[in-house]
């Protein structure tokens, strides 16, 4: 996802922008284009004596943000789903931390400048100093920063929300930052796409267009500044492109587009209710990826058996603060009851690579994904990992719940984590608390060392799932978070194939069922090559199982298999990607146009 080269075509009359793809799918219409920063803020210095005036118009203005905020809350609550209304409480949650008034007010005493200026100040550093955090999640907080403070400030101006709550038709919002709360207030069904000069794919309001199915670009730098509203606008949101002004030419290719993908994903719906089995008879488990329990329904909706990898970590994250155990118990038991018996595979926590908190006090490493990270965290802090294996035990008494270790290097590793289990498991019986005392046990394999010593770890565990995330960048040496050496990053290479086989073919030969939960099991290309591998499960982001389920359904194990056998034999990524691709052209090519 690249924002490179998003400028006009030059000569060209049609102008092609490329951005980040926010939100899937295609859209045409006129541009209504919204210019809401508060850029200007009037006359910034007041009379040393007015101070006090300056923070009573703060307090004033805090009062009447607070309450639009949860106004707002309750309003996408009602609207749209409890998950989007959450966005609100982190805002809510900024705006009630001490820290961000109390500077306000001191930067307003000791500067002596205006509320508004103040606001402005104080939400800068913060939004800067988080914008320097090498996580992504936290990174995109300053946009709730940014968000709060332009809802502050407007309060204290006397200006009005710019975003119309009505729209005479249909129309593309073009804007340079929409913020969460202003993309709420749109008449969704008027509003066709959107497309906006900031934000990156994780930033919530590109999570709330997804949610709102509706497509989005993002990332276009000073594409609001070219339009005027009016203007025709074609977005594709799945490859982040932009025309503005197409040309007749460009709106055919678009209305083909369009129909092909409606007829796709109108076909795919259908497979909701279907297993995924090849036409010889060959079951792939399905599963789907959560990082919170709002998503069990779209798990459910999207057809997937279960859920194969829960990541436990934006229970810290979201908090930022450690879960307590009766939180998670809470958490994981609701999952379990949502699922009604299908698998809950739950990860214990992946703290640290980039997804940094700083809960332990530890002091910050110069290669966090090499460091203090996910078990190697976990067995440091036993208190933190019992917790949470005691809240996954209590949560296996009401449902299908596993538990999977995280970033295994080393046999010791998972003795020592079963170890805990069981004496959880012991203080469990001595409480009288029930659980499942067969609970299934996994791995995940997602560090080279593991894949190669996988015979010897598939003594300790019931199953193995491989998290090729993780396994790409630790077998290539590329840091998956550097846009840098995102070229070198390659599912297909041929190392990381073999690894994936080694892993496959010691866990079956210990009859334990493996799986892939990493991004290589959400494209329809690599699952092919995965089943002919002798996968025996994929897990993926509830959207993108119906594609995969789709080509397993198409394609005869042996097929699949000759697939991988020539795979396997290849020498470099780019033959590997080649195969694939043949392969889906030839089963399934209409899904070339999802991927
Ligand atoms: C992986 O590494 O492939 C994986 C699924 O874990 P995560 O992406 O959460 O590190
Ligand atoms: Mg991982």
């Amino acid at each position: 996802m690249s924002s490179d080269g998003n400028k006009p075509h030059p000569g060209a009359e049609a102008a092609v922008w490329r951005g980040v793809g926010a939100a899937a799918g295609v859209a045409f219409g006129p541009a209504l284009v919204i210019r809401g920063s508060v850029d200007e803020i009037p006359g910034d210095l007041v009379a040393s004596g007015n101070a006090e005036l300056e923070v009573a118009r703060f307090a004033e203005a805090l009062a009447a943000t607070r309450d639009q905020l949860a106004a707002l809350r309750e309003e996408v609550r009602a609207r749209v789903s409890g998950n989007e209304a959450a966005i609100f409480d982190s805002h809510l949650m900024a705006l009630g931390d001490p820290q961000f008034s109390e500077k306000i007010l001191d930067v307003i005493r000791v500067e002596a400048c205006n509320a508004e200026s103040a606001v402005r100040i104080v939400a800068d550093q913060l939004a800067h100093t988080l914008a320097l955090l090498s996580d992504e999640y936290l990174r995109e907080r300053a946009a709730d920063i940014h968000d709060v403070a332009r809802r502050l400030i407007r309060n204290l101006l006397g200006i009005p929300d710019m975003v119309p709550r009505d729209l005479d038709r249909p129309c593309v919002i073009v804007a340079d930052a929409l913020t969460p709360s202003e993309t709420v207030l749109l008449p969704r069904d008027r509003v066709l796409g959107f497309v906006m000069d900031r934000g990156s794919a994780t930033s919530h309001a590109a999570l709330l267009a997804r949610a709102l199915e509706i497509p989005a670009v993002v990332g276009l730098h000073n594409f609001s500044a070219e339009v005027r509203t009016g203007d025709e606008v074609l977005i594709d949101g799945a490859r982040g492109i932009v025309v503005l002004r197409p040309s007749r030419q460009d709106l055919e290719s678009f209305h083909k587009i369009a129909a092909v993908r409606r007829r796709v994903e109108l076909d795919l719906r259908q497979l909701r209710d279907l297993p995924g089995v090849t036409p010889d008879g060959r079951t792939i488990h399905l599963h789907a990826n959560i990082e919170n329990n709002s998503e069990c329904s779209s798990v459910l909706d999207h057809g997937a058996e279960g859920i194969g990898l829960y990541r436990t970590e934006y229970l810290w994250l979201t908090r930022n603060r450690p879960a307590t155990e009766a939180e998670q118990i809470e958490v994981y038991t609701e999952a379990a009851r949502a699922m009604k018996g299908k698998p809950v595979i739950i990860r214990a926590l992946d703290l640290g690579g980039d997804k940094f908190m700083g809960i332990s006090g530890d002091r910050r490493e110069a290669n966090p994904f090499l460091g203090i990270r996910s078990i190697r965290y976990l067995l440091r802090h036993p208190e933190v990992f019992r917790a949470q294996l005691r809240a996954i035990l209590h949560a296996s008494a009401v449902g299908n719940v596993q538990v999977m270790y995280p970033m295994i290097s080393d046999v010791s590793e998972l003795k020592q984590a079963n170890d805990l289990l069981r004496s959880c498991q012991r203080e469990l019986d001595i409480e009288g608390t029930p659980y499942d005392r067969n609970i299934p046990v996994g791995a995940m394999i997602e560090i080279p060392s593991a894949a190669l010593t996988a015979d010897t770890l598939a003594e300790h565990v019931d199953f193995f799932c491989i998290g090729t995330n993780d396994l790409i960048q630790y077998t290539l040496a590329v840091d998956r978070v550097n846009d840098s050496v995102i070229h070198l990053y390659q599912p297909t290479h041929p190392s990381v194939l073999r690894l994936i086989q080694l892993t496959i073919d010691a866990g079956h030969r210990h009859d334990l069922w493996v799986g892939v939960c990493g991004e290589m099991a959400a494209d329809p290309m690599l699952a092919m090559l995965l089943l002919g591998m002798g996968i025996d499960e994929l897990s993926m982001a509830p959207v993108a199982l119906p594609a995969v389920k789709d080509v397993i359904r198409k394609t005869p194990l042996a097929e699949a298999q000759k697939l991988a056998e020539s795979a396997l034999r290849a020498n470099t990524a780019g033959e590997v990607q080649r195969l694939c691709r043949e392969f889906i052209r030839r089963r399934a090519p209409e899904l070339l146009e999802l991927v």
